[in-house]
């Protein structure tokens, strides 16, 4: 099994070499096709599988490969701490190297004017905290109406973090017509219980 496999736009290819990968790990194998297709995913996978970029690089080659009109926000990767926020935002500008694509990062305990200028100036990909994405949601700063991925990444942490009312307020922003796809290490019924409601005939994947 090779990246090549996947048949990724060149400049993924180019930043996936940059940063030393050289195979798929297992998550990325099994995920990348299917999200490539567009479907929504249950990845149950801890932190340390390569589960980043197995939605990062199929999100990116989509975002790359059907240009939009507008800079409006198209993906959204809700995580639970700014530490991981800002993980996976280093790895999406990582990947995104090359590309006219632009990214921002969202999370509390830090200025807002920063972050409105940011959404103002209009991004492609958002990761987020939920808490300090919905005072932006709230404010007007941000609006959702072009969104075509979302994903929720260490669910049973946001949840364990009393994330769950505001994801479901976030969730009623976006547009019901979109992909899914959601990571949790675990599966507690309020996880099963919010797969349901947010995903539309999911694959699994276990690692
Ligand atoms: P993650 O589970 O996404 O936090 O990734 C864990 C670590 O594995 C990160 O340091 C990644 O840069 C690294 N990584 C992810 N995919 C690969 C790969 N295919 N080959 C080598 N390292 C990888």
């Amino acid at each position: 099994m090779s990246f090549d496999s996947f048949c990724l736009h060149d400049s993924l290819i180019a930043n996936i070499k940059r940063a030393g990968y050289e195979t798929p790990t297992p998550i990325q194998a099994e995920a990348v096709p299917h999200v490539m297709e567009g479907r929504d995913l249950m990845g149950l996978a801890q932190t340390g599988t390569g589960k980043t970029a197995a939605f990062l690089l199929p999100i990116l080659h989509r975002l790359i490969t059907n240009p939009a009109r507008t800079r409006s926000p198209r993906t959204l990767i809700l995580a639970p701490t700014r530490e991981l926020a800002e993980q996976i935002f280093r790895s999406t500008l990582d990947f995104m190297r090359g590309t006219r694509l632009r990214a921002t990062v969202i999370y509390g305990g830090v200025g807002m004017f920063p972050q409105v200028r940011a959404l103002r100036q209009g991004v492609d990909v958002i990761v987020a905290c939920p808490g300090r994405l919905l005072d932006h949601l709230n404010q007007g700063n941000v609006r959702f109406d072009g969104l075509e991925t979302l994903v929720l990444d260490e669910a049973d942490h946001m949840f364990d973090m009393g994330f769950l009312p505001d994801i479901k307020r976030i969730l009623a922003a976006l547009p019901a017509k979109r992909q899914t796809l959601l990571f949790s290490a675990t599966m507690p019924p309020a996880i099963s219980g919010l797969a349901g409601e947010t995903l539309t005939d999911p694959v699994t994947v276990r690692i």
